[in-house]
């Protein structure tokens, strides 16, 4: 097999690290992985990865001391993996020379795209996979950019939401239940966020449907959970609608 650009996994929750390791190597990226600070800095040095994938919270040597030395030494490119949202780690880790983070819970596919996307700026690695991209009626989605438009319209959605909408949609009338949306959009079920699903949800509707008390796009399969659809129109709406699956 060909090896694609080689990533390096700093990251202690044994969980997280393999469901990413695992996404990525179907992505066709070779995986190095540490379960500590000090072991990652050993790797990151001795194997020369051509990215690393860095959390914050380590065991023996956190990722801010990894950053710290290995900069200016290595130009290797780094991307922060941080469970605080707070502004404290983004700026901290891109100032110090990562470049880029993401906020756990993030999604496998966001965090490819955007190792992708640093890959390209550092000119390394060189996967060019066809645009990610999906047109459903009036709702256009592209997982490159992470943007979304409705009828052409820009929407701003948080990570999650674009997550969440980006894992519905790739299969159209399928019926999702929450935890299912949950393993569609992250690539594996945070315990305990499976109600949260349904506040994305409203947001969601909230900033796409044109009623977001009659959604003709996510639709509400009581008993059940949620299904994306191109555009229900009038009666079809009015049977499922909105609400929540209860
Ligand atoms: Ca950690």
């Amino acid at each position: 097999m060909a090896a694609g650009p080689r990533i390096l996994i700093v990251e202690d929750e044994t969980k997280l690290r393999e469901a990413v390791g695992e996404f990525l190597g179907r992505e066709g990226f070779t995986i190095l992985s540490a379960a500590d600070g000090e072991t990652g800095l050993r790797l990151a040095r001795e194997q020369a990865p051509d990215l690393v994938l860095l959390d914050l919270m380590l065991p023996r040597l956190s990722g801010t001391e990894v950053i710290k030395r290995l900069r200016p030494g290595s130009a290797v490119p780094i991307i922060v993996i941080t469970a605080r949202a707070g502004e404290v780690d983004r700026v901290v880790g891109l100032e110090l020379g990562a470049d880029d983070y993401v906020t756990k819970p993030f999604s496998l596919r966001e965090l490819t795209a955007r190792i992708r996307a640093v890959l390209r700026r550092s000119g390394g690695g060189g996967v060019g996979p066809a645009a990610d991209r999906l047109e459903r009626g009036p709702v256009a989605i592209d997982f490159d950019a992470h943007s979304v438009a409705v009828d052409g319209r820009p929407v701003e959605l948080t990570p999650t939401e674009f997550a969440i909408l980006g894992a519905l949609a790739r299969h159209p009338g399928k019926v999702f239940s929450r935890l299912q949306v949950l393993e569609a959009a992250f690539g594996y079920a945070y315990e305990g966020y499976e109600r949260s699903v349904d506040t994305h949800v409203r947001n969601i509707r909230r900033k796409i449907e044109p009623d977001p008390a009659e959604p003709r796009h996510i639709i509400t399969v009581f008993g059940v959970g949620y299904k994306f659809i191109e555009g229900a129109l009038g009666r079809q709406a009015a049977q499922t609608g909105g609400g929540e699956p209860r």
